[in-house]
């Protein structure tokens, strides 16, 4: 009975869209469920390495993602107090020469509509908008699931792609709240014409300095600029007004170099996301359920790899599920295996950059020094654990 019952994939993010359109590629049916009642609406850029693009072919949409991307020509760090340059990362020609696939900066909206059209056009997956989980259980051969709304449905197995607050998550290793950072972030997205001239650039560029980082970069044929403040504060969870949170950076960004400034008077306050990670953990599944991307392994920013982080979850767990048939248990723990250590060494490195990007004082010279004798080699070398990507295992 239970291999004629869908995988209910819990989320449709960037990682749950993934996950079920790399299972209905293997032929499984899936049951998408999105608590949201609209996919794919809410979206600021994403930059994504080239690590991803071989997961992009595996589910057919890599002309897609392509056709919406920008391509900068290099990452740079810049020295948010002084504006020199601390590091370069060339992605051009060269880059794509070493690592087999373009780095990219795309707007989240696109990238999610081509997972989501790819979903839609999927006849093994049906997709249900506005329906919540709240609860679920493994019967040894099936599972069923609970929504906030009283409807009961079964599956073969579950997969929680449901993010930072993941039900899924709670329900596997209990009860234990993401850790907050003490950073937050305000996003915006203007029109490239009104984006101040001097900040104009094709470049992802990250403005590091002591407790604040501005990162920049142009989307969608560089009509649009997107532009992310981050920022230490104590008020973390204080819901404030525009005028309120204007006060704060200005105070914050104080000694920043005048185009950030510039950029920050751009910045639209409304929405403030509290930055949280988890300490890695080893055990993302147990019998018919599984986790994956946020749920599993929430991430900092600090290397823009969480989404990217999802979708190799995402083609790995269907290539374990195909290599398993109807071994649920064997394929989500060769999944887990496979993707454990990778998605923690993500989590741990990201901690570190993430003080090394905002150091200040000696610390913050030394820095500077030390990455201004690297050559390009040395900067690919420093990514290629991360961008040199991963292989799909042949069994299990
Ligand atoms: C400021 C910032 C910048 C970032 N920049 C980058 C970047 O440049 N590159 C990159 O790769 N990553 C980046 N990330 C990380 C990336 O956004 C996440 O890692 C990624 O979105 C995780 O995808 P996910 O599908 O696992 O989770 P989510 O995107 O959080 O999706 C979870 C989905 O589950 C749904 N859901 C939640 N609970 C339930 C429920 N009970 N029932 C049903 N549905 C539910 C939610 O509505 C949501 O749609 C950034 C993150 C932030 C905060």
């Amino acid at each position: 009975m239970a291999s004629k019952l869908p995988v209910i994939v819990v989320g449709a993010g960037l990682g749950g869209a993934a996950a079920a359109l790399g299972l209905a590629r293997k032929g499984v049916s899936v049951r998408l469920i999105e608590e949201a009642p609209e996919l794919g609406v809410i979206g600021y850029g994403i930059q994504l390495g080239p690590n991803v693009f071989p997961m992009f072919r595996a589910l057919g949409v890599e002309q897609a993602v392509l056709a919406k991307s920008h391509f900068p020509p290099d990452v740079l760090m810049l020295d948010a107090l002084s504006g020199e340059q601390v590091s370069r990362i060339d992605t051009g020609p060269a880059f794509r020469r070493r690592f087999g696939d373009p780095y990219v900066a795309i707007h989240r909206v696109d990238l999610h509509k081509c997972l989501l059209d790819a979903c839609a056009a999927e006849p093994n997956i049906e997709i249900l908008p506005a329906t919540a989980l709240k609860q679920f259980e493994d019967m040894g051969d099936h599972v069923v699931a609970s929504t906030k709304d009283g409807r009961v449905m079964q599956g073969r197995a579950l997969i929680g792609c449901d993010g930072l607050g993941s039900v899924a998550r709670r329900w596997m290793v209990g009860e234990e709240k993401p850790t907050p950072i003490g950073y937050v972030a305000h996003r915006t997205i203007v029109p490239m014409a009104d984006a101040p001239a001097v900040a104009r650039r094709k470049e992802v560029i990250l403005w590091g300095g002591p407790g604040f980082h501005i990162v920049q970069y142009p989307l969608r044929d560089e009509t649009l600029f997107n532009i992310v403040a981050v920022f230490k504060t104590e008020n973390l969870y204080e819901r404030a007004d525009e005028s309120a949170y204007r006060a704060v950076l200005t105070e914050t960004y104080a000694s920043a170099h005048p185009t950030m400034l510039a950029m920050l008077a751009m910045m639209d306050l409304k929405r403030r996301w509290v930055l949280a990670d988890r300490a890695p953990i080893r055990k993302w599944s147990k019998g018919r359920v599984a986790l994956l991307g946020d749920a599993a392994h929430p991430t900092l920013q600090s290397y823009a790899q969480g989404a990217c982080m999802a979708i190799e979850d995402a083609v790995v767990l269907a290539r374990c599920v195909e290599l398993g048939g109807d071994d649920f248990h064997a394929a989500f723990a060769r999944y887990e295996k496979e993707r454990v250590l990778r998605t923690a060494r993500v989590t741990l490195e990201s901690r570190s950059l993430w003080e090394f990007y905002h150091l200040g004082g000696i610390a913050r010279d030394v820095r500077n020094e030390a990455e201004r004798a690297k050559t390009d080699d040395d900067m690919y070398r420093c990514v290629a654990w991360l961008y040199d990507g991963v292989s799909l295992p042949e069994t299990l």
